[in-house]
């Protein structure tokens, strides 16, 4: 090498490096002032891909963005505490530890051997229905921790219809953090003073349960979907309907556009009384809207409800951007979904499925559970599961001869039936590799390894073929579901928004384990090496890029 060379080298890596600080610079100085992260409960791809020719209002705005149609919660077990244990933590639920909303814990004292996933059991008098709500379980912080620990002066704040929306996404240490309680919001005890904006609120939603809810008019769009259809397993037909509410049915309230109406009033007081965005450092106000959630399992996703729910969380988000937009704030929005979701088996047989079915009630654990019990000549539980699929444990109290009699027969006899698709033992997913690659391409191991957790995981878990709804009784409300490893449940939309944003859309496919290394440096925080699953998608058209710092 030449002295001409070595300098126009060393010129060309000094220049490089000025070019590096100088956009280094740049960023910090162009940093958006606050994150708002948005979970919309079982917004599935299809959800938003059905409604996007729709949209006015705040997923308008959002689909003429930065849009990931298929985005992908690629883990097995595509539930609630899993999903949004994901979105800002970067980690896939093997690494999170939320395997589920629900696993078992065969050493508990506890008779029901169950654990929910945002709550602490060592709390005395505790129980899988009575429980005090905690970040316990979650082994990984989410990004409103790293914001902190990288400038203590960047606030945090959560607030959702669900407990475990608010605590996965929220992470140890926000500031505040809220949750629907049933009549009200409810703040998070251990979050210190709660803000005024939830008492604020909480009078308005009273005033609002007080007084019984006229119907929503039927717009054209949703008229089209409004036709009645029976449900088997003793629930009540579905289809027609249009959210009228006695007075104070808090029940009907959660079901309905009016959950998310408040959530998003919560969350805009929040930041009006935080002051959320106008600090010296990047803010991030968390939502978890959970009324798409309630309305698809009590009504499925292709009647006039899941219309009204659409049309109704795309004006409220409208709304609330507005506010965010009146205040003068300069934010980024990314909105995702925990899972999706699928219609009702009866009315997707009218549409064209005809392999759709509700689950056979004998794969139901307790029921199985009761069968193995009598062939194999044992008392006692055997078996815990939550309902017909998904883990399952075999009893730590029978001795291990008869535990391996219980696996066996149990594996072979879920194996062999026509609705299961397949069967993983905890050996085989302990030996299987972390997955690599697009999220589409997986094999249903790879699913199942995703969702596995050595410590709590079941001793097998168990995936019921596609258009299969685990759920058999629908007496008490409930008539559609997610939770399998099926696209269907899979696939959600990601959405990233900011003023000024060049826009555009990429089809192929990505994980939501994506959003914080996406997030982390565009905020200047650092991810360390080897802790998150995902990777940062870059959110720049051209030469530039968000992904460094
Ligand atoms: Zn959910």
């Amino acid at each position: 090498m030449n002295c001409l060379r070595i300098a126009s080298t060393l010129l060309a890596v000094g220049l490089v490096a000025l070019l590096g600080a100088a956009s280094a610079a740049a960023q910090s100085q162009n940093r958006p002032k606050l994150v708002v992260a948005i979970a919309v409960d079982q917004l599935s791809s299809d959800l938003f891909a059905e409604y996007r020719p729709h949209f006015t209002g705040g997923l308008k705005r959002l689909a003429d963005g930065v849009v990931f149609p298929s985005g992908y919660q690629s883990h097995n077990a595509t539930e609630t505490c899993p999903g949004h244990s994901t979105i800002l933590t970067g980690a896939r639920p093997a690494r999170t530890g939320i395997i589920a909303n629900n696993w078992f814990d065969p050493s508990t004292s506890r008779e029901d051997k169950q654990i929910y996933c945002a709550e602490d059991e060592r709390v005395p008098g505790s129980t899988s229905g009575k429980y005090t709500v905690s970040t316990y379980h979650l082994r990984v912080p989410a990004l409103g921790d790293l914001m902190k620990r990288t400038n203590p002066q960047s606030r945090v704040a959560a607030v959702a219809g669900k407990d475990r929306a608010a605590v996965m996404m929220g992470g140890y240490s926000p500031d505040q953090r809220w949750w629907w309680g049933g009549t009200g919001f409810a703040p998070d005890p251990s979050r210190g003073q709660p803000a005024q904006a939830g008492a604020l609120v909480n009078a308005s939603i009273a005033r609002t349960l007080s007084h019984a809810r006229a119907p929503f008019d039927l717009s054209a769009l949703c008229g089209t979907r409004s036709r009645a259809v029976g449900v088997a397993g003793g629930g009540k037909p579905v289809g027609t309907g249009r959210f009228a509410r006695e007075a104070g049915d808090s029940r009907a309230f959660r079901a309905s556009p009016e959950l998310d109406g408040a959530t998003l009033a919560l969350a805009a007081a929040l930041q009006q009384e935080m002051q959320l965005g106008n600090g010296p450092a990047t803010d991030l106000l968390i939502v978890g809207l959970s009324a798409t959630d309630y309305v698809g399992h009590s009504y499925g996703t292709n009647g006039s409800e899941m219309c009204l729910q659409m049309l109704a969380l795309d004006r409220s988000l409208g709304d609330f951007f507005g506010h965010l937009d009146r205040a003068g704030i300069d934010y980024l929005v990314v909105l995702t979904s925990d899972h999706g979701g699928h219609d009702l088996p009866e009315r997707l047989r009218e549409h064209g499925i005809n392999e759709a079915n509700r689950v056979d009630p004998t794969l139901n654990a307790p029921t199985m559970a009761k069968a193995l019990a009598g062939r194999l000549g044992l008392s006692g539980p055997v078996l815990y599961g939550d309902g017909a699929f998904g883990d399952m444990y075999v009893d730590r109290a029978l001795t291990p001869a008869q535990r391996q009699r219980v696996l066996d027969e149990a594996v072979r006899s879920y194996r062999t039936h026509p609705q299961v698709a397949e069967v993983f033992t905890a050996a085989q997913l302990r030996n299987a590799p972390s997955p690599t690659g697009p999220p589409d391409r997986w094999s249903l191991l790879d699913r199942a390894r995703a969702s596995f957790d050595p410590e709590r995981s079941g001793d097998f878990v168990v995936l019921l073929k596609p258009r299969i709804t685990p759920i058999a009784d629908t007496s008490r409300g409930y008539v559609a579901t997610h939770g399998s490893p099926w696209d269907y449940d899979r696939r959600v939309p990601i959405l990233f928004w900011r003023k000024g944003m060049r826009p555009f859309e990429q089809p192929l496919a990505v994980e939501t384990v994506d959003i914080m290394p996406t997030l982390a440096p565009l905020l200047g925080v650092p991810v360390p090496m080897g802790t998150v699953d995902g990777r940062c998608l870059d959110l720049a058209v051209g030469s530039d890029t968000t992904c460094t710092q």
